[in-house]
Protein backbone atom coordinates (compact mmCIF):
# COMPACT_ATOMS: atom_id res chain seq x y z
CA UNK A 1 0.00 0.00 0.00
CA UNK A 2 2.07 3.14 -1.09
CA UNK A 3 2.19 5.22 1.49
CA UNK A 4 -0.60 8.44 1.60
CA UNK A 5 -3.35 6.27 0.85
CA UNK A 6 -6.48 6.15 3.28
CA UNK A 7 -5.96 2.21 4.46
CA UNK A 8 -7.96 0.35 7.35
CA UNK A 9 -6.54 -2.05 9.17
CA UNK A 10 -9.43 -4.36 11.11
CA UNK A 11 -9.14 -5.60 14.76
CA UNK A 12 -11.29 -6.12 17.75
CA UNK A 13 -12.94 -3.57 19.21
CA UNK A 14 -12.25 -3.83 22.89
CA UNK A 15 -13.71 -0.20 24.02
CA UNK A 16 -15.86 2.08 22.81
CA UNK A 17 -15.21 5.37 21.46
CA UNK A 18 -13.59 7.70 18.14
CA UNK A 19 -10.39 9.20 18.27
CA UNK A 20 -9.13 11.45 15.43
CA UNK A 21 -4.98 12.21 15.79
CA UNK A 22 -1.39 11.41 14.63
CA UNK A 23 -0.29 7.79 14.92
CA UNK A 24 2.66 7.11 17.58
CA UNK A 25 4.35 3.72 17.34
CA UNK A 26 6.10 2.16 19.80
CA UNK A 27 8.12 -0.70 19.19
CA UNK A 28 7.83 -4.23 20.38
CA UNK A 29 8.14 -5.21 24.10
CA UNK A 30 11.33 -4.57 25.79
CA UNK A 31 15.00 -5.36 23.81
CA UNK A 32 17.18 -7.61 24.81
CA UNK A 33 20.04 -5.72 27.05
CA UNK A 34 23.68 -5.71 26.34
CA UNK A 35 25.47 -9.04 27.60
CA UNK A 36 28.56 -8.33 29.58
CA UNK A 37 30.87 -10.89 30.93
CA UNK A 38 31.59 -10.84 34.62
CA UNK A 39 34.37 -11.89 36.85
CA UNK A 40 33.18 -13.84 40.24
CA UNK A 41 34.36 -10.76 42.31
CA UNK A 42 31.81 -8.67 40.72
CA UNK A 43 28.78 -11.12 41.44
CA UNK A 44 27.99 -9.72 45.15
CA UNK A 45 27.63 -6.48 43.71
CA UNK A 46 25.30 -8.21 40.83
CA UNK A 47 22.96 -9.62 43.02
CA UNK A 48 22.51 -5.92 44.99
CA UNK A 49 21.67 -4.68 41.89
CA UNK A 50 19.01 -7.32 41.32
CA UNK A 51 17.36 -7.03 44.63
CA UNK A 52 17.41 -3.26 44.79
CA UNK A 53 15.55 -3.68 41.21
CA UNK A 54 13.20 -6.25 42.41
CA UNK A 55 12.44 -4.07 45.77
CA UNK A 56 11.63 -1.12 43.51
CA UNK A 57 9.22 -2.64 40.95
CA UNK A 58 7.87 -3.91 44.05
CA UNK A 59 6.92 -0.15 45.13
CA UNK A 60 5.93 1.12 41.47
CA UNK A 61 3.48 -1.74 41.58
CA UNK A 62 2.43 -1.16 44.90
CA UNK A 63 1.83 2.79 44.04
CA UNK A 64 -0.08 2.01 40.89
CA UNK A 65 -1.99 -0.64 42.44
CA UNK A 66 -3.01 2.27 45.48
CA UNK A 67 -3.67 3.96 42.66
CA UNK A 68 -5.69 2.06 40.08
CA UNK A 69 -7.75 1.23 43.15
CA UNK A 70 -8.88 4.85 43.92
CA UNK A 71 -9.90 5.35 39.99
CA UNK A 72 -11.00 2.32 38.70
CA UNK A 73 -11.94 0.14 41.41
CA UNK A 74 -10.57 -3.58 43.39
CA UNK A 75 -10.98 -5.71 40.54
CA UNK A 76 -8.87 -3.43 38.14
CA UNK A 77 -6.64 -2.96 41.04
CA UNK A 78 -6.20 -6.78 41.55
CA UNK A 79 -4.31 -7.27 38.09
CA UNK A 80 -1.62 -6.05 39.88
CA UNK A 81 -1.19 -8.43 42.61
CA UNK A 82 -0.32 -11.31 39.68
CA UNK A 83 2.63 -8.87 38.72
CA UNK A 84 3.68 -8.63 42.48
CA UNK A 85 3.55 -12.48 42.76
CA UNK A 86 5.35 -13.03 39.15
CA UNK A 87 8.06 -10.42 40.95
CA UNK A 88 8.94 -13.09 43.40
CA UNK A 89 7.73 -16.46 41.94
CA UNK A 90 10.07 -18.95 42.90
CA UNK A 91 10.36 -20.85 39.50
CA UNK A 92 12.06 -17.49 38.60
CA UNK A 93 14.09 -17.05 42.17
CA UNK A 94 15.48 -21.11 42.06
CA UNK A 95 16.32 -20.75 38.29
CA UNK A 96 18.33 -17.16 38.47
CA UNK A 97 20.40 -19.26 41.39
CA UNK A 98 21.32 -21.82 39.09
CA UNK A 99 21.72 -19.72 35.92
CA UNK A 100 23.76 -16.40 36.94
CA UNK A 101 26.52 -18.87 38.10
CA UNK A 102 26.94 -20.74 35.39
CA UNK A 103 26.87 -18.10 32.80
CA UNK A 104 28.24 -15.45 34.26
CA UNK A 105 26.98 -12.48 32.65
CA UNK A 106 25.71 -9.50 34.03
CA UNK A 107 22.58 -10.45 35.98
CA UNK A 108 20.11 -7.76 33.86
CA UNK A 109 20.78 -10.55 30.92
CA UNK A 110 20.36 -13.65 32.70
CA UNK A 111 17.26 -12.10 34.73
CA UNK A 112 15.74 -11.48 30.57
CA UNK A 113 17.09 -14.75 29.62
CA UNK A 114 15.33 -16.75 32.36
CA UNK A 115 11.98 -15.22 32.11
CA UNK A 116 12.27 -15.07 28.02
CA UNK A 117 12.16 -18.35 28.79
CA UNK A 118 9.26 -18.38 30.94
CA UNK A 119 7.19 -16.58 28.58
CA UNK A 120 8.24 -19.02 25.83
CA UNK A 121 6.83 -22.45 27.70
CA UNK A 122 3.57 -20.10 28.43
CA UNK A 123 3.10 -19.16 25.05
CA UNK A 124 3.02 -23.01 24.21
CA UNK A 125 0.21 -23.69 26.57
CA UNK A 126 -2.88 -24.29 25.35
CA UNK A 127 -4.78 -22.18 27.54
CA UNK A 128 -5.87 -18.28 26.10
CA UNK A 129 -6.43 -17.20 29.59
CA UNK A 130 -3.00 -18.22 30.04
CA UNK A 131 -1.07 -17.24 27.12
CA UNK A 132 -2.77 -13.55 27.59
CA UNK A 133 -1.26 -13.61 30.97
CA UNK A 134 2.27 -13.41 29.53
CA UNK A 135 1.87 -9.66 28.69
CA UNK A 136 1.73 -9.55 32.62
CA UNK A 137 4.95 -11.38 32.47
CA UNK A 138 6.39 -9.04 29.83
CA UNK A 139 5.64 -6.09 32.39
CA UNK A 140 7.28 -7.19 35.13
CA UNK A 141 10.61 -8.22 33.16
CA UNK A 142 10.30 -4.29 31.68
CA UNK A 143 10.21 -2.82 34.69
CA UNK A 144 12.68 -4.91 36.42
CA UNK A 145 15.24 -4.19 33.57
CA UNK A 146 14.27 -0.28 33.60
CA UNK A 147 15.23 -0.54 37.34
CA UNK A 148 18.51 -1.82 36.62
CA UNK A 149 19.13 0.56 34.25
CA UNK A 150 16.89 3.49 32.89
CA UNK A 151 18.79 3.01 29.58
CA UNK A 152 16.86 -0.24 28.56
CA UNK A 153 13.23 1.10 28.94
CA UNK A 154 11.32 1.20 25.65
CA UNK A 155 10.37 5.04 24.68
CA UNK A 156 7.72 6.00 27.12
CA UNK A 157 4.23 6.36 25.68
CA UNK A 158 3.63 9.54 27.77
CA UNK A 159 6.99 11.23 26.52
CA UNK A 160 5.51 13.35 23.84
CA UNK A 161 3.75 16.24 24.78
CA UNK A 162 1.45 15.79 21.42
CA UNK A 163 -1.60 14.26 21.57
CA UNK A 164 -1.69 10.78 19.57
CA UNK A 165 -3.19 7.35 19.02
CA UNK A 166 -1.28 5.11 20.00
CA UNK A 167 -0.09 2.10 18.09
CA UNK A 168 2.06 -0.79 19.45
CA UNK A 169 2.63 -4.11 19.39
CA UNK A 170 1.45 -4.90 22.30
CA UNK A 171 0.68 -3.01 25.79
CA UNK A 172 1.14 -4.25 29.21
CA UNK A 173 -1.43 -3.68 31.68
CA UNK A 174 0.80 -1.02 33.54
CA UNK A 175 1.83 0.54 30.22
CA UNK A 176 -2.28 1.08 30.22
CA UNK A 177 -3.01 2.23 33.40
CA UNK A 178 -0.39 4.70 33.11
CA UNK A 179 -1.29 6.70 30.16
CA UNK A 180 -2.00 10.41 30.23
CA UNK A 181 -5.28 10.15 29.44
CA UNK A 182 -4.89 14.00 28.32
CA UNK A 183 -1.92 13.10 25.07
CA UNK A 184 -3.25 9.53 24.25
CA UNK A 185 -6.84 9.31 22.82
CA UNK A 186 -7.15 5.88 22.03
CA UNK A 187 -4.51 2.60 21.38
CA UNK A 188 -4.47 0.06 19.37
CA UNK A 189 -2.39 -3.30 19.41
CA UNK A 190 -1.55 -6.11 17.42
CA UNK A 191 -1.45 -8.61 20.09
CA UNK A 192 -4.12 -8.82 22.26
CA UNK A 193 -7.67 -9.94 23.20
CA UNK A 194 -10.90 -8.93 24.72
CA UNK A 195 -10.75 -10.86 28.00
CA UNK A 196 -6.93 -9.18 28.55
CA UNK A 197 -6.45 -6.83 31.38
CA UNK A 198 -5.28 -4.28 29.00
CA UNK A 199 -8.96 -4.21 27.30
CA UNK A 200 -10.19 -4.23 30.50
CA UNK A 201 -8.57 -1.30 31.70
CA UNK A 202 -9.13 0.80 28.92
CA UNK A 203 -12.70 0.09 29.20
CA UNK A 204 -12.70 1.96 32.61
CA UNK A 205 -9.98 4.47 31.78
CA UNK A 206 -12.96 5.53 28.71
CA UNK A 207 -10.03 5.17 26.07
CA UNK A 208 -11.39 3.84 22.83
CA UNK A 209 -9.37 0.99 22.00
CA UNK A 210 -8.74 -2.09 19.28
CA UNK A 211 -6.47 -4.64 19.93
CA UNK A 212 -5.81 -7.98 17.62
CA UNK A 213 -4.72 -5.71 14.51
CA UNK A 214 -2.69 -8.26 12.23
CA UNK A 215 0.74 -6.48 11.13
CA UNK A 216 -0.18 -3.28 12.99
CA UNK A 217 3.33 -2.52 13.79
CA UNK A 218 4.78 -3.27 10.06
CA UNK A 219 1.80 -0.95 8.38
CA UNK A 220 1.67 1.68 10.41
CA UNK A 221 4.02 5.15 10.10
CA UNK A 222 4.68 6.61 13.49
CA UNK A 223 3.04 10.61 12.56
CA UNK A 224 0.34 9.08 9.70
CA UNK A 225 -2.81 10.82 10.41
CA UNK A 226 -5.39 8.25 11.57
CA UNK A 227 -8.92 7.42 12.79
CA UNK A 228 -9.45 5.18 15.56
CA UNK A 229 -13.06 3.54 15.70
CA UNK A 230 -13.54 1.57 18.89
CA UNK A 231 -16.94 0.62 17.90
CA UNK A 232 -16.27 -1.30 14.88
CA UNK A 233 -12.86 -2.23 15.46
CA UNK A 234 -10.99 0.09 12.86
CA UNK A 235 -7.65 2.00 12.32
CA UNK A 236 -7.64 4.37 9.61
CA UNK A 237 -4.31 5.02 8.62
CA UNK A 238 -4.22 8.41 6.18
CA UNK A 239 -8.46 8.68 6.03
CA UNK A 240 -9.23 10.61 3.10
CA UNK A 241 -10.99 13.92 3.88
CA UNK A 242 -14.36 12.55 3.27
CA UNK A 243 -13.79 9.48 5.94
CA UNK A 244 -12.55 12.28 8.37
CA UNK A 245 -15.59 14.19 7.85
CA UNK A 246 -17.84 11.28 7.96
CA UNK A 247 -15.86 10.04 11.60
CA UNK A 248 -16.31 13.89 12.58
CA UNK A 249 -19.98 14.17 12.05
CA UNK A 250 -20.23 10.58 13.79
CA UNK A 251 -18.11 11.61 16.97
CA UNK A 252 -20.75 14.87 16.58
CA UNK A 253 -23.24 12.26 16.33
CA UNK A 254 -22.44 10.38 19.10
CA UNK A 255 -21.61 13.78 21.18
CA UNK A 256 -25.11 14.92 20.25
CA UNK A 257 -26.82 11.52 21.49
CA UNK A 258 -25.03 11.12 25.05
CA UNK A 259 -25.93 14.71 25.71
CA UNK A 260 -29.86 14.17 24.55
CA UNK A 261 -29.60 10.97 26.40
CA UNK A 262 -28.41 13.41 29.54
CA UNK A 263 -31.39 15.37 29.10
CA UNK A 264 -33.88 12.16 28.10
CA UNK A 265 -32.74 9.93 31.43
CA UNK A 266 -35.53 10.10 33.25
CA UNK A 267 -38.23 9.69 29.94
CA UNK A 268 -38.98 5.75 29.88
CA UNK A 269 -38.06 4.07 27.12
CA UNK A 270 -41.21 3.70 25.41
CA UNK A 271 -42.81 3.67 21.68
CA UNK A 272 -44.10 6.32 19.90
CA UNK A 273 -47.39 4.65 19.92
CA UNK A 274 -47.15 3.37 24.01
CA UNK A 275 -45.14 0.11 24.06
CA UNK A 276 -42.84 -0.06 27.50
CA UNK A 277 -39.46 -1.78 27.37
CA UNK A 278 -37.81 -2.16 29.99
CA UNK A 279 -34.33 -0.36 29.54
CA UNK A 280 -31.61 -1.88 31.47
CA UNK A 281 -27.59 -2.02 31.92
CA UNK A 282 -25.05 -4.76 31.93
CA UNK A 283 -22.78 -4.06 34.77
CA UNK A 284 -19.42 -6.06 35.07
CA UNK A 285 -17.49 -3.99 37.55
CA UNK A 286 -17.87 -2.12 40.30
CA UNK A 287 -17.07 1.26 39.52
CA UNK A 288 -19.98 1.54 36.59
CA UNK A 289 -22.02 1.39 39.47
CA UNK A 290 -22.67 4.97 39.26
CA UNK A 291 -22.84 5.24 36.01
CA UNK A 292 -25.74 2.95 36.35
CA UNK A 293 -27.91 5.58 37.26
CA UNK A 294 -26.70 8.46 36.22
CA UNK A 295 -27.08 6.67 32.54
CA UNK A 296 -30.96 6.48 33.62
CA UNK A 297 -30.68 2.56 33.49
CA UNK A 298 -33.79 1.07 34.63
CA UNK A 299 -31.77 -0.98 37.29
CA UNK A 300 -29.27 -4.05 35.89
CA UNK A 301 -30.27 -6.50 33.54
CA UNK A 302 -27.14 -8.59 33.30
CA UNK A 303 -24.37 -8.24 36.46
CA UNK A 304 -22.13 -10.80 35.26
CA UNK A 305 -20.65 -11.85 38.71
CA UNK A 306 -17.76 -14.04 37.66
CA UNK A 307 -15.58 -10.64 36.92
CA UNK A 308 -16.04 -10.14 41.10
CA UNK A 309 -15.87 -13.89 41.94
CA UNK A 310 -12.78 -14.98 39.58
CA UNK A 311 -10.60 -11.33 39.03
CA UNK A 312 -8.95 -11.04 42.20
CA UNK A 313 -6.62 -14.42 41.75
CA UNK A 314 -7.40 -14.92 45.93
CA UNK A 315 -10.21 -17.40 44.96
CA UNK A 316 -13.73 -17.06 45.06
CA UNK A 317 -15.05 -14.68 47.91
CA UNK A 318 -17.09 -15.90 50.73
CA UNK A 319 -20.68 -15.43 50.81
CA UNK A 320 -20.49 -12.59 53.85
CA UNK A 321 -17.90 -10.57 50.88
CA UNK A 322 -20.57 -11.23 48.11
CA UNK A 323 -22.95 -9.99 50.17
CA UNK A 324 -21.38 -6.68 50.85
CA UNK A 325 -20.68 -6.44 47.16
CA UNK A 326 -24.04 -7.43 45.63
CA UNK A 327 -25.54 -5.47 48.81
CA UNK A 328 -24.01 -2.13 47.26
CA UNK A 329 -24.83 -2.38 43.78
CA UNK A 330 -28.31 -3.33 45.21
CA UNK A 331 -28.64 -0.32 47.02
CA UNK A 332 -26.95 1.96 44.68
CA UNK A 333 -29.97 1.16 42.09
CA UNK A 334 -32.95 1.12 44.30
CA UNK A 335 -35.73 0.97 43.67
CA UNK A 336 -35.01 -0.41 40.24
CA UNK A 337 -34.73 -4.44 39.89
CA UNK A 338 -30.81 -6.16 39.73
CA UNK A 339 -30.65 -9.36 38.12
CA UNK A 340 -27.36 -11.14 39.07
CA UNK A 341 -26.63 -13.92 36.79
CA UNK A 342 -24.61 -16.94 38.92
CA UNK A 343 -21.08 -17.39 38.01
CA UNK A 344 -20.48 -17.96 34.03
CA UNK A 345 -16.81 -19.26 34.15
CA UNK A 346 -15.37 -21.52 31.55
CA UNK A 347 -15.02 -21.50 27.59
CA UNK A 348 -13.30 -17.89 27.09
CA UNK A 349 -13.71 -16.21 30.02
CA UNK A 350 -11.64 -17.26 33.29
CA UNK A 351 -11.78 -21.24 34.39
CA UNK A 352 -13.51 -21.67 38.25
CA UNK A 353 -10.46 -23.82 38.97
CA UNK A 354 -7.67 -25.41 36.84
CA UNK A 355 -8.88 -28.44 35.35
CA UNK A 356 -6.23 -31.42 35.61
CA UNK A 357 -6.73 -32.21 31.11
CA UNK A 358 -7.33 -29.35 29.00
CA UNK A 359 -10.75 -29.44 27.29
CA UNK A 360 -10.79 -29.54 23.37
CA UNK A 361 -13.95 -27.40 23.23
CA UNK A 362 -14.18 -25.41 26.19
CA UNK A 363 -17.42 -23.63 25.34
CA UNK A 364 -19.09 -26.92 25.32
CA UNK A 365 -17.66 -28.00 28.43
CA UNK A 366 -17.28 -27.26 31.74
CA UNK A 367 -18.79 -24.00 31.67
CA UNK A 368 -21.57 -21.44 33.73
CA UNK A 369 -24.18 -23.82 35.79
CA UNK A 370 -22.51 -26.63 34.53
CA UNK A 371 -19.74 -25.77 37.04
CA UNK A 372 -22.19 -24.25 39.49
CA UNK A 373 -23.95 -27.41 40.26
CA UNK A 374 -20.75 -29.34 40.43
CA UNK A 375 -19.70 -27.55 43.04
CA UNK A 376 -22.87 -26.73 45.14
CA UNK A 377 -21.32 -25.46 47.90
CA UNK A 378 -19.80 -22.23 46.41
CA UNK A 379 -23.00 -22.03 44.17
CA UNK A 380 -25.40 -21.83 47.38
CA UNK A 381 -22.45 -19.10 48.92
CA UNK A 382 -23.27 -17.31 45.83
CA UNK A 383 -27.05 -18.14 46.39
CA UNK A 384 -26.78 -17.38 49.83
CA UNK A 385 -25.32 -13.83 49.48
CA UNK A 386 -28.12 -12.80 46.74
CA UNK A 387 -30.79 -14.05 48.80
CA UNK A 388 -29.31 -11.59 51.71
CA UNK A 389 -28.27 -8.83 49.04
CA UNK A 390 -32.85 -9.19 47.70
CA UNK A 391 -33.43 -7.42 51.44
CA UNK A 392 -32.02 -4.00 50.98
CA UNK A 393 -33.71 -3.85 47.23
CA UNK A 394 -35.36 -5.33 44.32
CA UNK A 395 -33.34 -8.50 43.19
CA UNK A 396 -33.46 -11.23 40.80
CA UNK A 397 -31.47 -13.97 39.87
CA UNK A 398 -30.60 -15.99 36.54
CA UNK A 399 -28.53 -18.94 36.04
CA UNK A 400 -26.06 -18.94 32.26
CA UNK A 401 -25.54 -21.71 30.18
CA UNK A 402 -29.02 -24.22 30.88
CA UNK A 403 -29.48 -26.71 28.22
CA UNK A 404 -32.08 -28.32 29.87
CA UNK A 405 -35.05 -29.02 32.70
CA UNK A 406 -32.89 -30.79 35.23
CA UNK A 407 -30.13 -28.49 35.60
CA UNK A 408 -33.03 -26.01 36.30
CA UNK A 409 -34.71 -28.45 38.97
CA UNK A 410 -31.26 -28.45 40.35
CA UNK A 411 -30.66 -24.91 40.22
CA UNK A 412 -34.34 -24.45 42.05
CA UNK A 413 -33.46 -26.73 45.04
CA UNK A 414 -30.38 -26.05 45.87
CA UNK A 415 -32.31 -22.21 45.92
CA UNK A 416 -35.13 -23.22 47.71
CA UNK A 417 -32.40 -25.04 50.36
CA UNK A 418 -30.83 -21.53 50.57
CA UNK A 419 -34.16 -20.20 51.54
CA UNK A 420 -33.81 -22.82 54.57
CA UNK A 421 -30.87 -22.28 55.86
CA UNK A 422 -31.01 -18.62 55.86
CA UNK A 423 -34.44 -18.35 57.29
CA UNK A 424 -32.65 -21.04 60.20
CA UNK A 425 -30.19 -18.60 60.60
CA UNK A 426 -32.59 -15.63 60.96
CA UNK A 427 -31.36 -13.67 57.84
CA UNK A 428 -33.76 -11.58 55.75
CA UNK A 429 -34.31 -11.94 51.92
CA UNK A 430 -37.20 -11.24 49.67
CA UNK A 431 -39.44 -14.77 49.65
CA UNK A 432 -40.59 -13.30 45.92
CA UNK A 433 -37.40 -12.66 44.11
CA UNK A 434 -37.83 -13.63 40.68
CA UNK A 435 -35.79 -16.48 39.25
CA UNK A 436 -34.82 -16.73 35.75
CA UNK A 437 -32.85 -18.34 33.14
CA UNK A 438 -30.51 -17.14 30.39
CA UNK A 439 -31.66 -18.56 27.15
CA UNK A 440 -28.74 -19.06 25.14
CA UNK A 441 -28.14 -22.65 24.05
CA UNK A 442 -30.63 -23.81 21.18
CA UNK A 443 -32.05 -26.66 23.31
CA UNK A 444 -33.23 -24.45 25.91
CA UNK A 445 -35.02 -22.23 23.54
CA UNK A 446 -36.97 -25.10 21.67
CA UNK A 447 -37.74 -25.94 25.17
CA UNK A 448 -38.98 -22.21 26.49
CA UNK A 449 -42.46 -23.48 26.74
CA UNK A 450 -41.26 -25.72 29.31
CA UNK A 451 -38.56 -23.91 31.27
CA UNK A 452 -41.56 -20.87 31.53
CA UNK A 453 -43.30 -23.39 33.83
CA UNK A 454 -40.96 -23.51 36.16
CA UNK A 455 -39.24 -19.60 36.25
CA UNK A 456 -40.17 -16.08 36.55
CA UNK A 457 -38.24 -14.71 33.32
CA UNK A 458 -35.73 -15.48 30.28
CA UNK A 459 -32.98 -13.44 29.35
CA UNK A 460 -31.61 -13.94 25.71
CA UNK A 461 -28.04 -14.08 25.38
CA UNK A 462 -27.48 -13.09 22.22
CA UNK A 463 -23.59 -13.73 22.00
CA UNK A 464 -23.95 -17.58 23.21
CA UNK A 465 -27.54 -17.96 21.51
CA UNK A 466 -25.87 -16.84 18.09
CA UNK A 467 -22.16 -19.11 18.83
CA UNK A 468 -24.55 -22.15 19.62
CA UNK A 469 -27.50 -21.99 17.23
CA UNK A 470 -24.80 -21.47 14.11
CA UNK A 471 -21.90 -23.18 15.35
CA UNK A 472 -19.68 -20.44 15.16
CA UNK A 473 -17.06 -19.48 17.94
CA UNK A 474 -17.47 -16.00 19.17
CA UNK A 475 -13.87 -15.64 19.60
CA UNK A 476 -12.41 -17.19 16.36
CA UNK A 477 -11.55 -14.22 13.73
CA UNK A 478 -11.38 -16.81 11.44
CA UNK A 479 -15.45 -17.30 11.38
CA UNK A 480 -16.23 -13.69 12.85
CA UNK A 481 -17.86 -13.49 9.52
CA UNK A 482 -20.60 -16.14 9.94
CA UNK A 483 -21.16 -14.67 13.45
CA UNK A 484 -24.52 -13.46 12.68
CA UNK A 485 -27.38 -12.94 15.30
CA UNK A 486 -29.74 -12.07 12.33
CA UNK A 487 -29.48 -15.60 11.23
CA UNK A 488 -33.39 -16.97 10.97
CA UNK A 489 -32.14 -19.80 12.96
CA UNK A 490 -31.40 -18.00 15.52
CA UNK A 491 -34.30 -15.45 15.29
CA UNK A 492 -36.83 -17.69 15.30
CA UNK A 493 -35.25 -18.78 18.68
CA UNK A 494 -35.87 -15.82 20.31
CA UNK A 495 -39.03 -15.38 18.93
CA UNK A 496 -39.80 -18.72 20.50
CA UNK A 497 -38.46 -17.73 23.39
CA UNK A 498 -40.18 -14.58 23.62
CA UNK A 499 -43.72 -16.37 23.58
CA UNK A 500 -43.43 -18.90 26.08
CA UNK A 501 -45.37 -17.19 28.81
CA UNK A 502 -42.70 -15.59 30.66
CA UNK A 503 -41.39 -11.82 30.09
CA UNK A 504 -38.19 -11.94 28.15
CA UNK A 505 -35.29 -9.80 28.04
CA UNK A 506 -32.15 -9.54 25.80
CA UNK A 507 -28.79 -9.00 27.17
CA UNK A 508 -26.55 -10.23 24.93
CA UNK A 509 -24.35 -7.64 22.76
CA UNK A 510 -27.54 -7.71 19.67
CA UNK A 511 -29.41 -5.01 21.95
CA UNK A 512 -26.91 -2.49 21.46
CA UNK A 513 -26.87 -2.68 17.77
CA UNK A 514 -29.11 -0.30 17.08
CA UNK A 515 -30.13 -1.08 13.45
CA UNK A 516 -31.82 -4.37 15.47
CA UNK A 517 -33.77 -2.59 18.04
CA UNK A 518 -36.89 -2.39 15.85
CA UNK A 519 -36.15 -6.49 15.30
CA UNK A 520 -36.31 -7.02 19.25
CA UNK A 521 -38.81 -4.47 19.69
CA UNK A 522 -41.01 -6.19 16.94
CA UNK A 523 -40.16 -9.98 18.36
CA UNK A 524 -41.43 -9.11 21.71
CA UNK A 525 -38.84 -7.82 23.68
CA UNK A 526 -39.94 -6.78 27.29
CA UNK A 527 -36.50 -5.40 28.30
CA UNK A 528 -33.17 -4.75 26.45
CA UNK A 529 -30.04 -4.53 28.84
CA UNK A 530 -26.65 -2.74 27.04
CA UNK A 531 -23.50 -1.49 28.35
CA UNK A 532 -24.60 2.15 29.89
CA UNK A 533 -22.85 3.77 27.12
CA UNK A 534 -25.24 2.42 24.50
CA UNK A 535 -28.18 3.30 26.82
CA UNK A 536 -28.54 6.44 25.48
CA UNK A 537 -28.87 5.32 22.05
CA UNK A 538 -30.97 2.71 22.77
CA UNK A 539 -33.43 4.45 24.73
CA UNK A 540 -33.69 7.23 21.91
CA UNK A 541 -34.09 4.43 19.05
CA UNK A 542 -36.95 2.79 21.25
CA UNK A 543 -38.82 6.23 21.69
CA UNK A 544 -38.63 7.27 17.96
CA UNK A 545 -40.29 3.38 16.70
CA UNK A 546 -43.61 2.50 16.06
CA UNK A 547 -44.51 -0.58 17.84
CA UNK A 548 -47.00 -2.17 15.36
CA UNK A 549 -44.47 -1.00 12.51
CA UNK A 550 -41.98 -3.38 14.64
CA UNK A 551 -44.21 -6.10 15.04
CA UNK A 552 -45.43 -6.48 11.06
CA UNK A 553 -41.71 -5.98 10.42
CA UNK A 554 -40.42 -8.99 12.65
CA UNK A 555 -43.13 -10.96 10.86
CA UNK A 556 -41.73 -10.92 7.78
CA UNK A 557 -38.07 -10.89 9.23
CA UNK A 558 -39.58 -14.72 10.74
CA UNK A 559 -40.27 -15.29 6.97
CA UNK A 560 -36.97 -14.34 5.56
CA UNK A 561 -34.72 -17.17 4.44
CA UNK A 562 -31.14 -14.96 5.64
CA UNK A 563 -29.52 -13.18 7.58
CA UNK A 564 -29.12 -10.46 5.82
CA UNK A 565 -32.41 -9.83 4.49
CA UNK A 566 -33.48 -9.71 8.21
CA UNK A 567 -30.60 -7.39 9.14
CA UNK A 568 -31.80 -4.96 6.51
CA UNK A 569 -35.36 -5.14 7.37
CA UNK A 570 -34.81 -4.09 10.49
CA UNK A 571 -32.05 -1.37 9.45
CA UNK A 572 -34.79 0.25 7.12
CA UNK A 573 -37.15 0.65 9.91
CA UNK A 574 -34.12 1.87 11.99
CA UNK A 575 -33.12 4.16 9.23
CA UNK A 576 -36.33 5.77 8.82
CA UNK A 577 -37.37 6.02 12.88
CA UNK A 578 -33.74 7.54 13.85
CA UNK A 579 -31.86 8.93 10.65
CA UNK A 580 -29.63 10.61 13.28
CA UNK A 581 -27.82 8.11 14.83
CA UNK A 582 -26.32 6.24 11.62
C1 LIG B 1 -24.48 -13.75 26.00
O1 LIG B 1 -24.02 -14.87 25.81
O2 LIG B 1 -25.10 -13.09 25.13
C2 LIG B 1 -24.32 -13.10 27.32
C3 LIG B 1 -24.95 -11.99 27.63
O3 LIG B 1 -23.47 -13.67 28.20
P1 LIG B 1 -21.86 -13.61 28.06
O4 LIG B 1 -21.53 -12.66 26.94
O5 LIG B 1 -21.37 -13.15 29.38
O6 LIG B 1 -21.53 -15.03 27.75
MG1 LIG C 1 -23.42 -16.05 27.50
Amino acid sequence: MPEGFEQRLKGLPVSPGIAVGKLRVEARGCSAPPIRNITPAEMDAEWERFSIALNRTEGELSQLKKRVGLTSGPEEAAIFDAHLLFLRDPIITTRMHQEFPKRMHNIEAVYYAVVQNFIEMMSRVDDPYLRSRVIDIRDVLQRVLKNMDPATLPTSANSSAETCILAAYELTPSDTADLNTNQVLGFVTEAGSAVSHTAILARSLGLPAVVAVPNLVVDSRAGSPAILDGYNGLLILNPTEETLEQYRSLRAERDKAYSEYKAMRDLPAITRDGHRIRLAANVEFVHEFDSITQSGAEGVGLFRTEFFLLGNGGGVPDEEAQYEHYRKLVEACAPHEVIFRTLDSGGDKLPYEDLDTKEDNPFLGWRGIRVSLSRPEMFKDQLCAILRASAHGKVGVMFPMVSGITEVRASLELLEECRAELRERGEEFDPHMRVGVMIEVPSAAMIADILAKHVDFFSIGTNDLTQYTIAVDRVNHRVAGMFRPTHPGVVRLMHRAMHAGVPTAICGEMGGDISLVPLLVGLGAAEISVGTHLLPLVRHAIRSLSYEECRTMAQQALQAEDSTTIRELSRQLALRAYPQLF
